[in-house]
């Protein structure tokens, strides 16, 4: 039972809107590296198109009725958009979902030090990576730096195509006989990840030439000693206002340097960091902003902290969620603690994620039946999880049925895939946090080839088709 490539169907008209859709998701993942850049853009892009605050609603003592579009920042790492609909909220929701946060290397909390006139930034990787393929890649750092005083200074090095980039090194192939016999995961080693960012002492002549000031203590023997060390906080001291000890209460990650890029001598595919998740991500953002006076109220929820579990005040597990649908049926007139729980457990949801691209080079951790394959469009996971299904949100025949028709009455070409062959490994999503309200949740999503590597691919007619499968899916009943 093959599925049709989504290809075979395009008009000429139809592959300029799938071109034109796919460049503006390069530009939105080439920007966007962060799950706080991530917000940021998300805001920007849902208030050009109406959005107001909720906040600001709530504050000002403003009321809300069908029609109107709100949207709640969850401390700058997650936000949720809604479409108010013109049925009450306690018939159901439709909900798109997915995340933000990427697997990188984030800076140590005291992350600097000086070796052999070398200055390195020690990291703690974030999800699941194969270490070994993030070295000699160049790479970007990008987050913030909070103060004492309270303020947060953004930073971003590494990604104007003037700007130096930084990066971790690898053992030169003529030592490697040691490392070679190592197991892949022993190759490069969690604290082997330090990043390479200065190498020139602050001599007066390189402060003059880089128009900065040391912090001269002489009878400090660590500066002293440490002249290389001494240069690159002049930098960002000048750069930033910010010193060494602020690296305390700093969130800054490495990411692969420079912007995604068109794939394939055909640019049928594009290849960047953190398709997983915003090549599902952006679509739904985009589908929810396209939503306009919907029957059902629909809702776009891009959460923090997936790749580590979605634990914590950001992630999906978070009562944030929750409480910011409470607050929107309380600004409507609709607020009940029952009417809250009925609004959530008469929901229904697409909960989407990235699933593994059938790959020809690895062709046997698949099982050729149940895998995603490059412009087959939007993939269904009926469940995820590891072993015998562990850790999945196993969704209802009933509902998987209910999709089927909505994709195929909007001509959405989709398909069903497992993650690789039963026993071989396997994944988790948010899915199964929103079924615990009883609410029908199906895992849906984008395949992508070399899955949380520094740089990811996925074809431009499944994110397509995704953004087609989710505007269909928010004017279902
Ligand atoms: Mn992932
Ligand atoms: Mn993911």
């Amino acid at each position: 039972m093959e599925r049709l490539n989504a290809w075979e169907k395009y008009s000429k008209a139809d592959l300029e809107k799938v071109f034109t859709f796919a460049e503006d998701y390069r530009k939105f993942i080439s920007q966007c590296k962060t799950e706080r850049e991530c917000v940021k853009r998300s805001v920007e892009i849902a208030e050009e198109a109406g959005y107001k605050n909720l906040e600001d609603i709530i504050r000002k003592g403003k009321k809300l009725k069908a029609g109107d579009r709100v949207y709640a920042v969850n401390m700058g790492k997650a936000v949720v958009l809604f479409n108010i609909g013109k049925e009450p909220i306690e018939e159901g929701m439709n909900i798109l979902g997915a995340h933000i946060d990427s697997p990188r290397l984030d800076l140590k909390q005291n992350p600097m030090y000086e070796d052999s006139d070398l200055v390195l930034l020690d990291t703690h990787y974030y999800g699941g990576i194969k270490k070994y393929q993030w070295v000699t890649v160049p790479l970007a750092l990008h987050g913030v730096v909070a103060l004492k005083d309270g303020s947060v200074v953004d930073i971003s090095i590494g990604e104007d195509e003037n700007d130096a980039v930084v990066g971790i090194s690898d053992l030169l192939i003529h030592l490697s006989q040691e490392q070679l016999e190592k197991k892949g995961n022993k190759v490069v080693e969690g604290e082997d990840l330090n990043i390479l960012v200065g190498s020139m002492p602050a001599t007066d002549a390189a402060l003059e030439f880089g128009n900065v000031t040391a912090d001269n203590d002489d009878d400090d023997e660590d500066d002293k000693k440490h002249k290389v060390k001494k240069y690159i906080l002049a930098l960002l001291k000048d750069k930033y206002g910010i010193e060494e000890e602020d690296f305390l209460s700093a969130e800054i990650e490495a990411v692969p340097a420079g912007p995604a890029r068109d794939y394939g001598i055909d640019r049928s595919m594009i290849i960047g960091y953190g398709h997983d998740d915003r090549v599902c991500a952006y679509p739904s953002l985009i589908a929810c902003i396209n939503s306009k006076k919907p029957k059902k109220t629909g809702v776009c929820i891009l959460v923090d902290k997936e790749e580590i579990g979605s634990v914590g005040a950001t992630g999906m597990q978070s009562k944030f969620f929750e409480y910011a649908v409470a607050e929107v049926m309380d600004r409507c007139g609709q607020y009940s603690e029952l009417g809250l729980k009925r609004a959530l457990r008469n929901s229904q949801m697409l909960s989407s994620d990235v699933s593994a691209a059938y790959d020809p080079n690895y062709a046997s951790v698949n099982e050729k039946k149940n895998s995603a394959y490059f412009g087959r469009g939007m993939v269904f996971n009926k469940y995820t999880g590891s072993r015998g299904k562990s850790g999945s949100n196993d969704t209802s025949a009933e509902f998987m049925a209910k999709m089927r028709k909505v994709m195929d009455d909007a001509d959405v070409a989709f398909q069903t895939a497992e993650l690789g062959k039963v026993d071989l490994g396997g994944g988790g999503t948010i899915a199964y946090i929103l079924a615990n309200y009883g609410m029908n949740v199906i895992d849906s999503g984008v395949a992508v080839q070399n899955m949380h590597a520094p740089h990811e691919v996925i074809s431009k007619a499944d994110l397509y088709e995704a953004l087609k499968g989710y505007e269909a899916f928010l004017k279902c009943n």
